[in-house]
């Protein structure tokens, strides 16, 4: 039986291999390196419809380009967040594909506090599992996973080395000889709560609750996997090791409840 176009419905040749004809895909080749794809009305529904004859990993790429384009100047729009929702929704794209999490989500945020000055507040239920009493004049902002780290010293040879850095700490020495090395090691797991007060973590096992009042915080940052938070109360930083997520919404959270 002839093979037919999967997009168009025209015989294919008996000897050719691919499911989609050489003007379709012609078509679709231009479609989608026209980058005129990229302005807001040209994304209509039909066109992705079309697409979607492609295979999904098509749509895919369409999605990353927008995200990749959007995203460009560091803010996306709602119109933006709105657009690539267009691509992602009747393809049932996953949040892993959409990177709605790890993307998506802190630009909604952000956008947010744009809007209305203030910090999305969250629904309480979740936080109150955790085991943390928060305080009347309190609101809650975030939550999550976390496990709380410590840098602890240890011996190690180095063979003349230049020193390292280790997640911003620089250390060792130029000769070869044993050095003291700072490694960041697990202390407990646990969960952790934003307010706009303090940043709580309590750990699953001994339930010790640590209290950070937002007001004794020196200095924030994050390396890859870790929120680290330096107090005027505290020598050693705190290590909290966190998704990106949440790594990226605690700071943003954080970026404007100092602020304020
Ligand atoms: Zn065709």
């Amino acid at each position: 039986m002839a093979k037919q176009c999967e997009v168009c419905d025209s015989k294919l040749g008996i000897l050719y291999r691919k499911n989609v004809c050489k003007q379709c895909m012609e078509k679709f080749d231009k479609f989608f390196t026209d980058d005129s794809i990229l302005t807001l009305p040209n994304l209509d529904e039909k066109k992705l419809v079309e697409l979607k004859k492609f295979g999904k990993e098509r749509i895919i790429s369409l999605y990353d380009k927008l995200l990749e384009e959007y995203t460009s100047d560091n803010i996306m729009t709602e119109e933006e967040i709105t657009n690539l929702e267009k691509v992602s929704k009747p393809f049932e794209l996953t949040p892993d594909e959409t990177k709605h999490d790890i993307i998506i989500y802190p630009h909604k945020i952000k956008n947010y506090i744009d809007k209305n000055n203030s910090l999305p507040t969250l629904d309480y239920d979740r936080f109150k599992e955790f085991g943390i009493r928060i305080q009347d004049d309190e609101e809650y902002y975030s939550s999550g996973v976390s496990n709380l780290y410590e840098m602890k010293s240890h011996s190690k040879y180095i063979a003349g080395s230049r020193g390292v850095s280790i997640y911003g700490f620089k250390v060792g020495r130029v000769q070869g000889q044993r050095i003291s090395e700072q490694l960041p090691v697990q202390k407990s797991t646990g969960k952790y709560v934003l307010t706009n007060k303090r940043f709580y973590y309590v750990s699953d096992s001994y339930g010790k609750m640590t209290k950070i009042d937002l007001k004794k915080i020196m200095s924030y940052d994050s390396d890859p996997d870790f929120l680290i938070i330096n107090t005027h109360t505290r020598q050693k930083p705190y290590l909290f090791q966190m998704s990106l997520t949440n790594i990226k919404t605690t700071l943003i959270g954080l970026d404007f409840l100092l602020d304020n």
